[in-house]
C-alpha cells in the first residue's frame, strides 16, 4: 500500500508533482488525504459520470473511478481531482480497443490492426450493426445467399473470377482450400514458399493441420516447372503458390509462374497475400488477383485488410465450380464472416479510395509540407520539433523491400513513450535517438490531432 506510484509523465519532465505542490497525500490541515477520496456511489451521482454510465454502462465507468481513486490513494493526484480524473479515464467507447494514430511509417501495421477502414466502410459497419437483410431477400421474403451484394461487388471488381467466397482471414482461406481440395492428398509447394506469416504461425503447419500432406519441390532459391511436374501424381490435390509477402530472396533465384504451372493439368491455387485485385503502378512486383486468374490460376486467396484496405477477411476468387465446392463445405460455416465485415468489405470495394490507397500514393512533397507545418507550429509552442526525411514501408501486408519516401516530425526520444500512453495515443518509431512521427500512414485530417497529442505531453503541459 505504501508503494509510491511511478510519477506521471509530466512529473518526469518537470520534476514537479502537478498543481498540488508538496505531498498531495497530506492535506494542509494534516488530515490523511485518503479519507477524503470520494466514494464510488457518490462519484456515480456526479452528473457527468452518470451520463457516461448511461452511455457506456456502469462497469466501464466504475473501472475508471477505481483507477482515479487508486491514483489518489497512491498520492499521484489530490482527492479533489478524483472526479475529473475519473472522467478523463472514461474511454470514448466501451469497445476496449483504443484508437491510436499510426505514425510508425508502416502503412499496414499488424499490431495496429492493419488497414484502417475508410469513412464509407465505417459508416457501413454502423448501419449494419442492427438487424439487416444479410440472408434475406426483402422482395420475396425468401432466404438469400449470405452477403450476396458484397460478393457481387467483389466479382464486379475482378471480372476474371468465375465466382468468389469470403472467409475470416487469409489463413482461413488457405485452410478451407486445403481441407476441401486436398485433405488426405498432397499439396505441391516450393521450398522457397514455406512462409512464416508472423507471431510464430507458419503456413506449412497450417496446411498440414487440415490433413493434407505437403510435397515440397525445388530448393530455397529455385523451383522450376519441371520440379513441380515431377512431383505430380494421383495423390496431388493442388499446386500451391505462396507469395513471400514479408521477405525477399534475391540473387540466383527462379520461381515458376502460375501461367507455366497451369499447363500441368492440376488446379493451381495462388495465395497472393496482399489483396491487390489488379496491378498497382506503385508496386510492380506485387502479385494481383486478376493477373493470376488470367494466367490460369484456379483459385486465388488473399487478405482483405492488407493492400485492399478493407476489413479483416479472406478473399477467395476463382473458377465457379471450385468456389461452389468451397462455399458448400461444412468448414465454410465455421469460417464465415459476420455482417459487419460484409458491410465494410462492400463499402471498401465500391467506395472512394481507402486510407491505405491514399497513404500508398501520397506525394512525398506533400508529406514534407505537412511535416514542415507541424514542426513550425509545435516549435512555436516550445517543442523541440523538426521536419525530417523518412522512409516508410508497406509492412506486414506485402511489398517486402519496397521503401516509400516519406517525411516525419522528429522529437526528443522521451516523447515516444509519452505519446503512446497519452490521451490520444500516437505510435511513432525510434531512430538514431529521436522519436519520429512518420506522416505517410497518418491521414492529413489527423494532423491537428497529432499536434494536440504532442502538445498535451510536452514538458510542463498540464494533463
Ligand atoms: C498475410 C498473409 C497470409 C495470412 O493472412 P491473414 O489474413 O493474416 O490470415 C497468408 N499468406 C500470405 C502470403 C500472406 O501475406
Amino acid at each position: 500500500m505504501e508503494q509510491r506510484a511511478v510519477p506521471d509523465r509530466e512529473d518526469r519532465h518537470t520534476g514537479t508533482a502537478g498543481p498540488a505542490s508538496g505531498d498531495p497525500a497530506r492535506h494542509p490541515d494534516g488530515t490523511d488525504a485518503r479519507r477524503r477520496i470520494p466514494r464510488t456511489d457518490v462519484l456515480l451521482r456526479d452528473p457527468r459520470l452518470a451520463a457516461a454510465a448511461h452511455r457506456l454502462g456502469e462497469r466501464v465507468v466504475k473501472s475508471a473511478i477505481r483507477q482515479a481513486q487508486d491514483r489518489a490513494r497512491e498520492g499521484t493526484i489530490p482527492p479533489e481531482r478524483v472526479p475529473d480524473t475519473a472522467l478523463a479515464l472514461v474511454p470514448g467507447t466501451a469497445g476496449g480497443l483504443r484508437p491510436v494514430i499510426n505514425a510508425t511509417g508502416v502503412l499496414l501495421h499488424t499490431n495496429l490492426g492493419r488497414a484502417p477502414l475508410s469513412p464509407a466502410a465505417r459508416q457501413a459497419v454502423v448501419a449494419a450493426a442492427g438487424p439487416t437483410d444479410v440472408e434475406l431477400d426483402l422482395a420475396t421474403g425468401a432466404r438469400a445467399r449470405r452477403g450476396r451484394s458484397a460478393l457481387a461487388a467483389l466479382c464486379a471488381r475482378v471480372p476474371s473470377a468465375g465466382d468468389v467466397h469470403v472467409v475470416n482471414n487469409g489463413a482461413a482461406a488457405l485452410v478451407l482450400a486445403a481441407t476441401a481440395l486436398a485433405a488426405g492428398k498432397e499439396i505441391v509447394i516450393s521450398r522457397g514458399e514455406m512462409v512464416e506469416i508472423g507471431d510464430g504461425f507458419r503456413l506449412p503447419d497450417l496446411l498440414v493441420s487440415t490433413g493434407a500432406r505437403l510435397r515440397e519441390v525445388g530448393t530455397t532459391n529455385r523451383a522450376t516447372t519441371a520440379d513441380y511436374a515431377a512431383a505430380l501424381g494421383p495423390e496431388t490435390g493442388f499446386v500451391l503458390k505462396v507469395h513471400p509477402s514479408n521477405f525477399r530472396i534475391t540473387g540466383f533465384t527462379r520461381a515458376a509462374e502460375a501461367a507455366e504451372l497451369a499447363g500441368l493439368g492440376v488446379p493451381v491455387v495462388v495465395d497472393i497475400g496482399s489483396g491487390l485485385l489488379a496491378p498497382h503502378p506503385a508496386l510492380p512486383a506485387e502479385p494481383d488477383a486478376d493477373t493470376q486468374l488470367r494466367a490460369g490460376a484456379a483459385l486465388v486467396t488473399a487478405s482483405g485488410d492488407k493492400l485492399l484496405g478493407g476489413p479483416q477477411c479472406g478473399l477467395m476468387l476463382g473458377r465457379e465450380e471450385l468456389i461452389h465446392t468451397l462455399s458448400r463445405h461444412p468448414l465454410a460455416r465455421a469460417l464465415r464472416v459476420d455482417k459487419l465485415t460484409l458491410a465494410a468489405l462492400q463499402a471498401t470495394l465500391t467506395g472512394p479510395p481507402t486510407p491505405t490507397a491514399t497513404g500508398l500514393t501520397a506525394d512525398p512533397a506533400g508529406l514534407r509540407d505537412r511535416a514542415g507545418r507541424l514542426a513550425t507550429a509545435l516549435s512555436a509552442d516550445g517543442v523541440d520539433a523538426r521536419a525530417v526525411e523518412s522512409a516508410a514501408t508497406v509492412g506486414g501486408g506485402g511489398a517486402p523491400g519496397v521503401t516509400l519516401p516519406s517525411a516525419a516530425l522528429s522529437l526528443p526520444e522521451p516523447y515516444a513513450a509519452a505519446l503512446r500512453t497519452g490521451r490520444i495515443p500516437v505510435v511513432g518509431r525510434l531512430e538514431a535517438g529521436r522519436c519520429l512521427l512518420d506522416l505517410r500512414a497518418v491521414a492529413p485530417e489527423d494532423d491537428e490531432r497529432l499536434a494536440e497529442a504532442v502538445r498535451a505531453v510536452r514538458p510542463g503541459a498540464r494533463r
